[in-house]
């Protein structure tokens, strides 16, 4: 595409897929118009400071550090305020028969803890030597993963692993498009063990960092990222407060009814699924409807920030936080140690939890009031890390529609996906409801719908 003779691009949502893709397009020289229905840039993630010191993040709490995101901290000038998690948080809790046991991190910690059985601790051995089979077609993440590992690590560390992030079940998850990389090392090297350790060699010849990327936030939260890009784009390319609710596509241009006056050589729809469901596709003579994104499913969630008085809880707090696995039957999903992760949260002599209710587990519980969610909080959280009293600060936020399910059926929302963009010429759909879930996949996102305007 020739930047000096375009037509601006319209994107569609302000949150960090629709942001990535603006500061990929103005850096390669394309105008951009970003419609924002919201008061603010950064969707999901907000965060915010009170006045008495408590950083309340409202969705979500951190984010890995891919070498994406460092490039882009860097370039936005964000490493005075970049904030890796503590070291001690370096622990992560799961409850089993109702204590909070640390998992191993690492192969030899794995081979001493207690947490495992000496069975399962042979069955990872074993997983190593599993010869490579063509599979055919794809299959619940439960089935999958039970095959190379068995139960136990299936109920204990994926299942309260798929909760931490899906908010979700993986029975019901798809082992293909959830856990793609898992899925790629199965298909390349029949071992799971074996395909990481080869993706481990192969980032190391390319100079790549070897190691997990590492976790990070802002001093003033992860809202810190959105803002410095939208504060990065060109005046006036980004209208808040300005829904768009119909895009038609009129010979070579498109026409956003936000902004009917302009022409658009392509739009980008960084939007959430359920926004998608809602958006008027058409040309004259011709319509897309991606109503059917309505079965995509997205569970409710939701995030209680939590301050108590530090003697008011007597677990140290030396993790990340705890999940529970669905067989511990729990009502919480997991509680973050955000005092703990990133210094800065909380007064001083205070502490600040996060705890996440609903999910696939337990959607009614999601969707009460907080006077009937409470009380249940704190008798999970008495008995989980010795927390008495009352919090002295409280945060909620609910997500009634919280992260997208990659279940079985996930490639028929791709096709509705896929056959809108060929059907209409300029058309670019993308973010969580396709391209992953959490914040480096929505920045991949970005980068990769740029690419495609850039090439087409
Ligand atoms: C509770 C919660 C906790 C999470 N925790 C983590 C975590 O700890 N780490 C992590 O990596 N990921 C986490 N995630 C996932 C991650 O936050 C999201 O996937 C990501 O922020 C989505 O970004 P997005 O830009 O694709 O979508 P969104 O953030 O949803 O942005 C889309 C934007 O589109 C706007 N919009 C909607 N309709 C219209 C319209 N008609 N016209 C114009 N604009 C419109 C919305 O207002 C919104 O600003 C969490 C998600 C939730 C819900």
């Amino acid at each position: 595409m020739n930047p000096a003779s375009s037509q601006p691009i319209a994107i569609l949502g302000a949150g960090l897929t629709g942001l990535s893709a603006a500061w990929h397009l103005t850096r390669a020289g394309l105008r951009v118009m970003v419609f924002e229905a919201g008061p603010a840039p950064g969707g999901v993630i907000r965060s915010e400071r009170n006045p008495e010191g408590w950083l309340v993040e409202s969705g979500p709490n951190s984010m890995q550090e891919t070498p994406a995101i460092a490039g882009l901290v860097r370039a936005l000038g964000l490493e005075a305020v970049r904030l890796p998690a503590a070291p001690a948080a370096k622990n992560r809790y799961i409850v089993r028969e109702g204590l909070l046991r640390a998992l191993p991190a690492s192969p030899p910690g794995f081979l001493r803890s207690d947490l495992f059985t000496l069975r399962t601790k042979y069955l990872l051995f074993k997983e190593l030597f599993r010869i490579k089979q063509p599979r055919l077609s794809d299959l619940p993440l439960a089935d999958f993963f039970r095959e190379h590992f068995g139960q136990e690590l299936l109920d204990y560390a994926l299942d309260p692993f798929v909760s931490g992030i899906y908010a979700g079940d993986p029975a019901r998850l798809s082992a293909r498009h959830s856990f793609p990389a898992l899925w790629k090392a199965e298909q390349e090297h029949g071992s799971l063990i074996r395909g990481m350790i080869a993706a481990r060699r192969d980032k190391r010849t390319r100079g790549e960092r070897t190691g997990p990327s590492p976790i990070i936030s802002f001093t003033e939260g992860l809202a810190s990222l959105p803002r410095a890009l939208a504060a990065a784009l060109p005046p006036e390319s980004l209208r808040l407060g300005t829904p768009v609710q119909r895009i038609t596509r009129s010979q070579d241009y498109w026409i956003v009814d936000a902004a009917p006056d302009l022409r658009f050589s392509h739009v980008i729809a960084a939007l959430p699924p359920s926004a998608l469901t809602r958006l008027h596709i058409g040309s004259p003579g011709s319509q897309a409807s991606l109503a059917s994104l309505e079965h995509l499913e997205q569970p409710p969630v939701t995030s209680l920030f939590l301050g108590y008085r530090r003697a008011d809880v007597a677990h140290p707090l030396d993790g990340f936080g705890v999940l529970m696995p669905s067989k511990e039957k729990r009502s919480l999903l997991g509680v973050l140690f955000n005092s703990t992760l990133f210094p800065g949260r909380a007064p001083a002599g205070h502490i600040a939890l996060t705890v996440m209710l609903g999910g696939l587990r337990n959607r009614e519980l999601a969707a009460h009031p907080v006077e009937y969610q409470l009380p249940i909080i704190q008798r999970e959280l008495a008995a989980l890390l010795g927390v008495k009293g009352q919090p002295v600060f409280m945060a909620r936020s609910h997500w009634p529609r919280a992260i997208p399910q990659y279940q079985l059926q996930h490639d028929s929302h791709l096709e509705v996906i896929h056959s809108a963009e060929k059907r209409f010429t300029g058309l670019h759909i993308g973010g969580p409801v396709c391209d992953g879930i959490g914040l480096p996949a929505c920045v991949a996102a970005g980068e990769r719908l740029a690419r495609t305007v850039l090439n087409a």
